[in-house]
């Protein structure tokens, strides 16, 4: 999987070569150890901009995911089982975080600094311990091998990233009706997450067993995990295809971690499962697995444009977990869908008040308020997103839109003009330039 760098380290004319392919910003970390193999190579980023670069997006992620869960057990028993894994890795200096974020398709995703987060869709799913730590020793491989650092040489993952280009939006919850929140600013939900190789998969697969086996864990939990996402994603395909569009699924991995586990891993493979302890922990999140299904088809729906029946799987979702922060968000964004945006307005306030602080619905509220043509409400909802959740190009726009609505020219110049910067391209990008021009800011 690695391509170490033949000869010096970095010469001038490749020097030059990197900084018009990559992303302006990086700092260049020029020739890095790999932890794993101990092999040089030429990674762009050091261990510093990984974090960074985590630090920046990741918070983004788990708002777009819902936020993290409330429930401070489940955070707390995740984060265990995460940060045993974690100290007995290559990199146990990284500042690890684990929690689940209150999403309802399957999924987990690792940003660069250690940063790890697992959906409430997948926790429903999983059967005991084991298979969590695999999960989790699956992530924390990622992180271990840089795979997203190795990413960021190509240049692409940042960059697409931070302008936050429809070209990136994969799941099958915004893949439609992306459009027309993106017209306006959203971000899809899986636009900032790094997708892997069949090689990364393989050696984070690999990474996970190996830490498993080293905390105390049974690594068949790998081959449970694997057997779970198989067997969910034949009756219920929308639910992953973000997971297996980031993280690729095959037989190949089934039958390399199976194999593993009767050979390499023959003693380790007595070991307990830990389900006691896993249905324990994770009562509260079983308990409401039926409403997540709900929410799981009707996101489905709304990627097929079927958003009647969405709304009648969000609201069948509402009537077991009627306050539940994502269950009425999604209820929201349907609303939306169906252009009943007063409706859709009510959704987003009651979401705000389930999850104070959670910027998602802020945003939302927002866009739903530029709709009813509420434009100081919809300013102070982009203002106060910002302050929550800063630094992301779109909000330049949407508040740009507001302020254009409420006849501050000056000021609304001012903001379309800084999203053009940073994103000079697509619907938003020609909307922008098109006022500036009409006033005279650009000829
Ligand atoms: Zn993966």
């Amino acid at each position: 999987m690695k391509k170490t760098y033949p000869g010096p380290c970095l010469n001038r004319r490749d020097f030059l070569w990197l900084l018009s392919v990559s992303t302006a910003g990086l700092a260049l970390g020029g020739c890095a150890i790999d932890p794993v193999t101990g092999k040089k190579e030429l990674v762009l980023m050091g261990e510093a901009e990984e974090i960074a670069l985590d630090q920046q997006q990741s918070p983004h992620q788990f708002s777009m995911d819902y936020g993290p869960s409330q429930d401070k057990a489940l955070n707390a028993y995740v984060g265990e089982v995460g940060m045993a894994l974690a100290a007995i890795s290559h990199r146990p200096q990284m500042p690890y975080s684990f929690r689940g974020v209150n999403a309802a398709h399957v999924n987990a995703y690792a940003f660069p600094g250690g940063s790890i987060a697992v959906t409430r869709g997948i926790m429903a799913e999983l059967e005991n311990e084991a298979e969590l730590a695999a999960l989790l020793g699956h992530e924390i491989g990622h992180v271990n091998a840089r795979h997203t650092a190795e990413r960021m040489t190509k240049g692409t993952l940042m960059q697409l990233a931070l302008a936050g280009s429809s070209g990136y939006v994969r799941s099958s919850e915004y893949a439609t009706y992306a459009p027309f929140l993106e017209k306006i600013g959203g971000l899809g939900a899986g636009a900032l997450l790094a997708s892997y190789s069949r090689a990364d998969e393989r050696e984070a697969d690999r990474l996970g067993m190996q830490y498993m086996a080293a905390a105390g864990y049974n690594p068949r939990g790998m081959t449970g995990l694997m057997d779970i996402l198989v067997k969910k994603s034949q009756y219920k395909p929308s639910a992953l295809e973000l997971m297996f569009s980031t993280h690729p699924m095959s037989q190949e991995r089934l039958d390399t971690a199976q194999q593993r586990a009767a050979t390499e891993y023959v003693a380790e493979s007595k070991r307990a499962l830990l389900r006691e302890r896993y249905m324990d922990h994770t009562v509260a999140v079983r308990r409401i697995r039926p409403a997540l299904l709900e929410l799981q088809d009707g996101a489905g729906s709304m990627a097929g444009q079927k958003f009647r029946q969405a709304e009648s799987s969000f609201a069948s979702a509402l009537e077991k977990i009627p306050e539940d922060y994502a269950a009425l968000l999604m209820m929201a964004k349907c609303k939306m869908a169906l252009e009943k945006n007063q409706e859709a307005l009510q959704y987003a306030e009651s979401a705000k008040q389930a999850y104070p602080g959670e910027a998602h619905a802020v945003q939302i509220s927002g866009i739903t308020k530029l709709a009813l043509q509420n434009f100081d409400g919809a300013h102070e909802e982009f203002v106060r997103f910002d302050q929550l959740l800063p630094g992301r190009s779109q909000t330049r726009f949407l508040t740009g839109i507001a302020l254009d609505g409420m006849g501050k020219r000056e000021l609304a110049a001012r903001e379309y003009n800084t999203y053009l910067q940073t994103v000079p391209q697509g619907d938003a990008a020609t909307h922008a330039r098109q006022r500036l021009t009409e006033w005279g800011y650009v000829k």
